[in-house]
C-alpha cells in the first residue's frame, strides 16, 4: 500500500499515467498474478526519469515489465512500482544498415520492419515474444542466435532518474538469458541493432521457416511464459523434466505441458488458475529432477512477490 503523500508525488511525476492496486494478471502472459501498488507508463524520457527519481526518493521498489511473456507475479502482489514502457514505440532504419527501436517496441513489430525492408538479423527473434527490452534484458534467443549478436549499443535512464546514456556492445555483459552489470533497477530505453541487407522474401522464408518449427514443437495455443527454466549446461532442461515422468502433471488450473515439459501452460484462464499453482509445478519439477538427475534446475522465469507478506 502507497501513503497518499507518496501516490501524489507519483502522479506529479507521470500524471494520469499512473494506476494503483493495478490487477496484474492482464500483464503477463501466464494471465495469474495479484495486485501492483502501482502500475506507471510514462509517456516520455523526462517523465520516465521523474518517474525513477521519486521512487528512489520514496525508496520504491520498481520494475520494468515488459510484455510480460517472462514474468510471474506471486498471488500476493508486488510491493512496488511496474514500469511500462508500451509507449516507447519509434522504431527507425539507420545507415549501415541499423535499426533504432525504443524499448517498448514488440517482436511483431520488428519482424514486420525487417521483412518489409529486407533487413537481416532479427529473423530469430520472431518467434520469441516480447519487446525489445524484454529482449535485451534476458539476451533473449534461440539455438546459438541471441540479442547480444544484434545489439550495437543500448540506451539507459539509471535508478535515480538520471540523464539517459548509451553503453555501448563492448560494455555490456550479456550472458544466457541475462545481462548483467548493470545497475539494479536501470531502465533500458532504446538500442540500435546491427542488421545486414537481404530481400524481404530471403527474410520472410527465414520468419516462416522458424515460426513453422516452433508451432510444431511448443504449445502456442495456450498461455504459458515459454521456458520456466534455463537449460544447464550441455542438457535441455525439457528433457530433463520429461524423464522425470512429468509431463501432464498438474496442479489447479495449470500443467507441464504434454507438448514441451519445460513450459507450464494455463489451463484455466480466468477461471481458477493462479501463480501459487505454477510456482507448485515449478518446485515439483525442480524436486523431481534433482531427485532423478542430481541436476538442480534454476528458473527462466522472472519472479517478483512483496518483500513482506
Ligand atoms: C510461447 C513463448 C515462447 C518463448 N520462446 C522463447 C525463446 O525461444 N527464447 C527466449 O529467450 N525466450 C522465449 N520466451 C520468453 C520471452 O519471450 C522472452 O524472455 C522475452 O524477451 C520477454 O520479453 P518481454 O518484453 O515480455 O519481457 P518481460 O517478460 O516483461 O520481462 C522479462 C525481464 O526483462 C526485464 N525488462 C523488460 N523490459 C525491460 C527494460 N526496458 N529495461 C530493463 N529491464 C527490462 C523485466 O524486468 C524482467 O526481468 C518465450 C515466451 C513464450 C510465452
Amino acid at each position: 500500500m502507497i501513503a497518499p503523500e507518496v501516490r501524489e508525488a507519483l502522479q506529479r511525476a507521470v500524471g494520469d499515467s499512473v494506476e494503483f492496486d493495478a490487477d496484474t494478471s492482464r500483464l503477463t502472459s501466464l494471465r495469474v498474478g495479484g495486485p501492483a501498488d502501482a502500475l506507471a507508463t510514462p509517456e516520455d524520457r523526462p517523465a520516465l526519469a521523474r518517474l525513477l527519481a521519486t521512487c528512489h526518493a520514496h525508496r520504491l521498489r520498481q520494475r520494468v515489465i515488459g510484455r510480460g511473456f517472462n514474468m510471474l507475479i506471486r498471488d500476493e502482489g508486488f510491493d512496488g512500482v511496474l514500469i511500462r514502457l508500451s509507449r516507447f514505440r519509434a522504431l527507425e532504419e539507420r545507415p549501415g544498415p541499423r535499426i533504432f527501436a525504443e524499448a517498448g517496441v514488440s517482436h511483431a513489430s520488428l519482424t514486420r520492419f525487417c521483412r518489409d525492408r529486407g533487413l537481416s538479423g532479427l529473423e530469430y527473434g520472431a518467434g520469441i515474444p516480447g519487446s525489445l527490452g524484454g529482449w535485451i534484458a534476458m539476451n533473449a534467443g534461440i539455438g546459438p542466435r541471441e540479442t547480444r549478436d544484434i545489439v550495437e549499443e543500448i540506451e539507459v535512464i539509471g535508478p535515480l532518474g538520471d540523464e539517459p546514456r548509451q553503453i555501448p556492445r563492448d560494455a555490456l555483459q550479456f550472458e544466457y538469458r541475462a545481462l548483467r552489470g548493470l545497475e539494479a533497477g536501470t531502465v533500458v530505453v532504446s538500442a540500435l541493432l546491427e542488421v545486414k541487407t537481404a530481400t524481404p522474401d530471403e527474410v520472410g522464408a527465414e520468419v516462416e521457416r522458424l515460426l513453422a518449427h516452433r508451432a510444431a514443437t511448443q504449445p502456442l495455443d495456450i498461455p504459458s511464459c515459454g521456458s520456466v527454466f534455463k537449460n544447464p549446461p550441455g542438457g535441455f532442461a525439457g528433457q530433463l523434466i520429461e524423464a522425470a515422468g512429468l509431463k501432464g502433471s498438474q496442479r489447479g488450473g495449470v500443467m507441464i505441458s504434454p507438448v514441451h515439459a519445460n513450459f507450464i501452460v494455463n489451463t484455466r484462464v480466468g477461471s481458477g488458475a493462479c501463480a501459487d499453482d505454477v510456482l507448485t509445478l515449478i518446485e515439483r519439477a525442480r524436486t523431481e529432477v534433482e531427485r532423478s538427475s542430481g541436476i538442480r534446475l534454476e528458473t527462466e522465469v522472472q519472479i517478483l512477490g512483496r518483500t513482506h507478506s
